[in-house]
């Protein structure tokens, strides 16, 4: 008998990250190829494609095969469809895509797809620092700010699919502009866009520095760099206080980039969100860094995979 694994696909503006799990989680392959995302919907396919198709031959080299492929897509995934719902930034004409179909009918195995931040979520509670949560809150500090949850087994995906979007929890009535087109998100203090902009402003620059650049600004010691991280920290801190009060989580978990940078970061996200939260929101509360790292998203997509078939939902 052949041992079952699982093709995670981590999809982003600029590159696709593949991997094979084992039913444990276990990366025992990972890959990551340009995913042509300036080009249009048809190429996205492709480099998902190609991208599956290496996963197969890998799996047969190691006397193995696919038993499911699961996908983490930027974008509301309409949570019983799987169809991309909205227009997606970076990734052109993607919306509206039945990327489920589309691989069930290339590879004839069950596929799900997962809005990023939600499978990233899966993965840490499936096989990482959220094992055995029974209410798990997980933030993303990237670019941007991704959040998911998972209560009693379950990812909370809303009606929709558009739950859970922690960057977009409102910070300041009269706040700046986030990049959504509403005002006061969280993510326009805390991400790594917003933080950017932030450090681009007090410097009185025009063009908004990278978010890599503000990071090593920081791990320098510029002290400005510094004061713009740690306020987007407090400001992420003060954001997921309201996620408490709504999920009353018994463990959140905090990844991404700027995590896995600056230790510190992590530090004063916890002592803000602790700082001014409701006792009861925080009983035994344990707050933990991520643990996949930037293979969050492929692990996670390939244990929602992994869950799917378990489940026996044949995608
Ligand atoms: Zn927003």
């Amino acid at each position: 008998m052949t041992v079952p694994l699982f093709t995670g696909l981590d999809l982003g503006g600029t590159e696709v990250k593949v991997g094979l799990c084992s039913a444990t989680g276990e990366v025992v392959w990972s890959d990551r190829r340009p995913s042509g995302a300036h080009l249009g919907q048809q190429a996205i396919l492709q480099a998902l494609a190609e991208a599956v198709d290496a996963a197969l031959l890998e799996a047969k080299s190691r006397g193995g095969s696919v038993a499911a492929i699961g996908l983490g897509t930027p974008g509301v995934v309409d949570p019983s469809s799987g169809i991309i719902l909205y227009p997606v930034a970076n990734l052109g004409g993607w919306h509206g895509t039945d990327i489920v179909g589309f691989f069930r009918d290339r590879y004839q195995v069950p596929a799900v797809v997962e809005n990023d931040a939600n499978s990233a979520a899966w993965g840490e509670y499936a096989t990482g620092a959220g094992k055995g949560a029974r209410v798990l809150l997980a933030a993303t500090v990237g670019t941007g700010i991704g959040g998911g949850a998972v209560i009693d087994g379950e990812l909370l995906r809303g009606t929709s699919g558009g739950a859970m979007e922690l960057g977009h929890i409102l910070l300041e009535r009269s706040g700046l502009p986030c990049n959504c087109g509403l005002v006061g998100c969280v993510e326009a203090y805390a991400g790594g866009w917003g933080m950017a902009a932030e450090w681009a402003r007090r410097r009185s620059i025009e063009d908004p520095p990278t978010v890599s650049e503000l990071i090593g600004a920081g791990l320098d010691g510029d002290e400005l760099a510094n004061e713009v991280l740690d306020d987007g920290a407090r400001a992420l801190g003060s954001g997921m206080m309201s996620a408490l009060h709504l999920l009353n989580p018994d463990v959140v978990v905090i990844g991404g980039g700027i995590i896995d940078a600056r230790p510190r970061h992590l530090e004063l996200i916890e002592q803000t969100l602790r700082s001014k939260v409701l006792p009861k929101a925080v009983a035994s509360l344990k707050v933990v860094k991520a643990q996949h790292g930037n293979r969050a998203g492929l692990i996670g997509a390939a244990m929602c995979a992994q869950k799917a078939v378990r489940e026996g939902n044949r995608g």
